[in-house]
């Protein structure tokens, strides 16, 4: 997918791993010696894991296998609901990812890693987009933090045309992992690949993110303008037009 040169300097400069962090964050950092950690914390991971289940729930009638609040023959797609949106009002509210703890049947648990494979891969590309990009040879995009035991962290935030390219290079990796996957008959579609999946993968998170709080800043467009930059660039203004509408 990318030039074997730049997949040689990814390799022997970068680093990705999870924090083991309750808070609901992703972040590149930088070491004295110039190499580069791209940062997961645990806590967005909980939160998208928790939230994914609850999608399932809406979507399945009787997925449920067991539930710490009521039996989970009594998790109907409007309780789910409820919960998820719960979920994420307490998020906004105390930055935790907090809720029900959720068991699927097993026939529904390929539907819930799938969606949520799905949303860690936008995640991930999203920030290799920032390195594909180069927004992190910038100097200026930098600010000292000790923390970590790194020097420096990327202040990703800074603007939105580095969203806008970071969004548009994330989603065209993360499309060329799914593709992998499929030409590898690793997933259920093998050998062929559904746009459709792709696009609705991304759709949903940048609906979660919206339901979590994160509307439009000086750095960041809001998120239904986030879906609408990429579909128009990967798909054509039509498709914008009707994500807009939706
Ligand atoms: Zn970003």
């Amino acid at each position: 997918m990318l030039p074997g040169e730049f997949l040689n300097v990814i390799c022997t400069n970068f680093a990705v791993g999870a924090l083991d962090n309750i808070s609901v964050n992703t972040l590149c950092a930088r070491s004295n010696e110039g190499f580069v950690v791209l940062l997961i914390n645990a806590g967005l991971m909980t939160l998208l894991n928790k939230i994914s289940r609850l999608y399932v729930a809406q979507r399945i009638s009787n997925s449920v296998e067991y539930c710490n609040r009521s039996p989970g023959s009594e998790v109907t797609a409007a309780v789910a609901r409820h919960w998820s949106l719960e979920v994420c009002k307490h998020y906004r509210n105390t930055g935790k990812p907090l809720g029900p703890q959720i068991h699927l049947i097993a026939s529904a648990e390929p539907y819930r890693s799938g969606q949520l494979h799905g949303w860690e891969t936008f995640v991930f590309c999203h920030e290799l987009g920032h390195i594909v990009a180069g927004h992190l040879n910038t100097r200026e995009y930098w600010s000292s933090d000790a923390s970590l035991g790194m020097v420096e962290t990327f202040k990703e935030d800074e603007s939105r045309e580095m969203e806008t390219e970071a969004g548009i290079l994330g989603y065209v990796m993360a499309r060329e992992y799914w593709a992998k996957q499929s030409s590898t008959g690793e997933s259920a579609a093998a050998g062929e690949l559904d746009d459709r999946f792709v696009f609705g993968n991304m759709t949903t998170l940048f609906d979660l993110l919206f339901l979590l709080g994160a509307g439009e800043s000086k750095s960041h467009p809001n998120p239904l303008d986030r879906v609408c930059t990429v579909a128009a660039f990967v798909c054509g203004d039509a498709l914008a037009e009707t994500v807009a509408r939706s």
